[in-house]
């Protein structure tokens, strides 16, 4: 079986594990904890990195920081994986869920300031409110969707004018860049990279919230631990169990020593695939406002196709060769838990979401093996005559 995103173990990973054991640090506090903290700021652009016990444990803290409570609702692109609504959701908040557009495929600035200049009002206190539902608004989470920066560039400037803090779910934009600038450095207040498994780089599990103001990043380290005020069990706020240990680190120290070794393969992949396939009418790349930025955490197609069972079928046929190709995330709005959550019309969303065709990308994916997968997807494509 050609897998879809495994993770790639060839560097230090081993030795470092065993420092672990053999310094019996294997808990929060420890030496690599640091190590990967200072390596994920340098990396990202930004001053400073709090490490996290998941991306999705990042994401909640984050918006606690950045002053989301009960009943305000956090603006986010439908188009997500599951996790960026349900921190909003950990927060008490509720999602406003929002269309992509066409050519990046993430929170479309355009939507958004129409609909912020439709919908909210000014009060004289605080946070602007939604008048059609009476809910505040908290902040607005743009999410890196494909591996590559939403429009920030427009978004931020959207969200300062309503006074709302923004912080990006860069989760699995690990390494991109966008229009010249590093994505830690892109405006958000805060930004969230994932160490999951399917990512790029991994720890296993694990998080990672960056950031330049050190007040804010000291009260996410603060709500990540407990919000315990020295040794004495004194603790001041409501926090959480949501730091890093020291294993998790000890992987992800010798994952970033490969970071842009991994990008580089990564970029490799998506331009191999888009090469293969750009003769083919009825398919394209995933779309992207940097291409050559993008980290390509994943690739693929987009499959211009019928029907949902055309899908089906060239995902069976790919898996019968022993290739493991699948569909992609299933929109917010269309989420059971999320059902009632505002929402605007979702016209590029709904088009979009089902026609994703993933295909393996794994950093230790090899050129034959990458070739069988072209073969084998070229022939789906034809037997459906897409
Ligand atoms: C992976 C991912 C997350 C969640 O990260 P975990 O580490 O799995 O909790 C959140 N948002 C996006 C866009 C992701 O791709």
């Amino acid at each position: 079986m050609i897998m879809l995103a495994t993770p790639n173990l060839t560097g230090r990973e081993s030795q470092y594990l065993q420092q672990c054991v053999e310094s019996t640090f294997l808990s929060s506090i420890g030496p690599f904890v640091n190590r990967f903290e200072a390596l994920c700021a340098t990396s990202f652009g930004a001053n400073r990195a709090i490490a996290t016990s998941a991306g999705t444990t990042g994401l909640h803290v984050a918006l606690v920081a950045a002053g989301v409570v009960r009943d305000d609702l956090v603006a986010i692109p439908s188009f997500t994986f599951i996790a960026t609504a349900n921190a909003v959701a950990h927060c008490a908040a509720t999602p406003w869920l929002f269309d992509s557009d066409k050519a990046s495929w993430t929170l479309d600035p355009a939507l958004l300031e129409e609909t912020f200049e439709a919908e909210l009002s000014r009060p004289d206190d605080g946070k602007p409110v939604h008048r059609p539902t009476g809910r505040r608004v908290g902040a607005v989470m743009p999410v890196y969707t494909m591996g590559s920066a939403a429009d920030m560039d427009r978004i931020v400037p959207i969200a300062r004018r309503w006074g709302l803090p923004v912080i990006a779910d860069a989760a699995a934009a690990h390494g991109a860049r966008f229009r010249c600038r590093n994505i830690g450095a892109l405006g958000a207040d805060l930004s969230v990279l994932s160490f999951n498994g399917n990512k790029t780089l991994t720890c296993g599990g694990g998080g990672c919230v960056i950031g330049n103001d050190a007040a804010q990043l000291n009260l996410v380290q603060h709500l990540t631990t407990t919000a315990r005020r020295g040794p004495a069990y004194d603790h001041d706020m409501v926090g959480f169990n949501y730091r890093m240990t020291n294993i998790q680190a000890a992987v992800g120290c010798a994952q970033l020593e490969s970071l842009d070794d991994y990008v580089t393969i990564k970029r490799q992949i998506a331009s191999r695939y888009a090469h293969a396939f750009a003769d083919l009418p009825g398919c394209m790349p995933f779309p992207t406002l940097d291409s050559e930025g993008s980290a390509h955490w994943l690739s693929g197609l987009y499959v211009n196709a019928a029907s949902d069972a055309q899908m089906k079928n060239i995902r069976q046929k790919l898996l019968e060769v022993g290739i493991d190709a699948r569909e992609f995330w299933k929109p917010i709005h269309m989420q059971r838990p999320f059902e009632d959550a505002p929402t605007t019309p979702m016209h590029i969303t709904n088009r979009v979401w089902n026609r994703v065709l993933t295909l393996p990308c794994s950093t230790h994916l090899r050129e034959d093996e990458q070739a069988i997968v072209i073969e084998a997807t070229r022939g789906a494509l034809r037997a459906e005559k897409v």
